[in-house]
Order: structure tokens, then C-alpha cells, then sequence
């Protein structure tokens, strides 16, 4: 299922903190081999999705694959936390060297929201790094309007998936 919204083909950056829903926004919009996930090619390289140790190795492969296939104007989302601003630039100038429009989606999921699904997840993130993270996201937006975007869409969680109320019991 494709958001209207979204260009396609197009170059697609996530933001967002860990818990904010950046995987599972990608999943259910994108085929499993349009996304390029730092953490699965980390549990491709290392001991598993959180193997901090592979992130050098990991975030390589990331650049060449996100290369090769904005090269053949293949759609690309780019699921990472998308705070580096170097690899951001990086991705938009290979997106404008394949004609490709380039758009960042943020999960602007509360801080709340993102540390209670945080703590019930079986490998959390220490409390401290989401902290910094969601301060970088922070930042991240802040900087997103003068990069040159196409778009930069936010998603709020109650706009995707919080079903409707239970009609009151009488
Ligand atoms: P990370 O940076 O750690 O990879 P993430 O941003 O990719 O995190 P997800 O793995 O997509 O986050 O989601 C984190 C948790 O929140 C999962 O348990 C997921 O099921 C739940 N979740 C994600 N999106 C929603 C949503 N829209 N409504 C309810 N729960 C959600
Ligand atoms: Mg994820």
C-alpha cells in the first residue's frame, strides 16, 4: 500500500528516534527490498540488528546500496535514525544525480510514546541514548527546511494506526 503523498520512484529518508515507528511505517508502504535498514544489514555483517560493532561495516554497505539503487532510479527508503547531516547530504546528491525527487518522512511519535514501546521491547535502547536521540531528532528537523528537500512529511502516530474508540458501553 503506497501513501499517494509519496513520490514513486523517489529517494525516501526516515528520521526518527528508536521506538518512534520508522520500521514498521516502512514496512507496511514499501516492499522489504526498497528499504535500507542499518540495523538489518548490521545483523547481516555482525552478531544481530543491535551489534554496535558492526555499524562502521554496516553503514558502508548502507552507502553502496542506497548508490546502486538510487542509481537505477529505484525507489529507496533509507531507515536509519537520519540524524547525520553528512550522510543526509550524501543521499540527496546521488537522488539529484538520478532525477530522482527526494523527501524525508519524520515519526513524530511524543517522547512518551517512544520510550514506553522503548522499555517493552526486548532489546531496549539504555534511556539515556533515546534521550540524546530524541534531542538529535530534534535538531534534525530543525535543520531539515534549508537542505533542499522536495518534501519533508510528518507522521504522527494518530493519524496511522490508533483505532477508533470503543462506543461507550451503556
Ligand atoms: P528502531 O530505531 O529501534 O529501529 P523504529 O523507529 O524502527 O525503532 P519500530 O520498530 O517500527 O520503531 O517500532 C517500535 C515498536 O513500536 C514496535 O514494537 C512496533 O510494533 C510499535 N509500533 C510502531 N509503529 C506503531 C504504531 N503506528 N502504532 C502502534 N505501535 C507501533
Ligand atoms: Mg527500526
Amino acid at each position: 500500500l503506497r501513501d499517494p503523498a509519496l513520490p514513486d520512484p523517489a529517494l525516501v529518508v526516515l528520521v526518527g528516534a528508536s521506538g518512534s515507528g520508522k520500521s514498521t511505517w516502512a514496512a507496511s508502504r514499501f516492499r522489504a527490498a526498497e528499504v535500507v535498514s542499518s540495523d538489518t544489514l548490521r545483523g547481516l555483517v555482525g552478531s544481530g540488528p543491535h551489534d554496535l560493532d558492526a555499524s562502521t561495516d554496516a553503514f558502508a554497505l548502507l552507502e553502496h546500496i542506497v548508490q546502486a539503487r538510487l542509481g537505477r532510479t529505484l525507489t529507496t527508503v533509507v531507515d536509519t535514525l537520519g540524524s547525520d547531516a553528512a550522510r543526509r547530504r550524501r543521499w540527496l546528491d546521488l537522488a539529484r544525480r538520478a532525477g530522482l525527487p527526494a523527501v524525508v518522512v519524520v515519526l513524530d511519535t511524543p517522547a512518551s510514546v517512544c520510550r514506553s514501546r522503548n522499555a517493552a521491547r526486548e532489546r531496549a535502547v539504555p534511556a539515556r541514548v533515546l534521550t540524546s536521540q530524541l534531542a538529535s531528532v530534534t535538531g534534525t528537523v530543525a535543520a531539515l527546511a534549508d537542505e533542499g528537500w522536495d518534501a519533508v512529511h510528518h507522521v504522527r502516530p494518530a493519524a496511522d494506526a490508533t483505532p477508533p474508540p470503543a462506543p461507550a458501553r451503556t
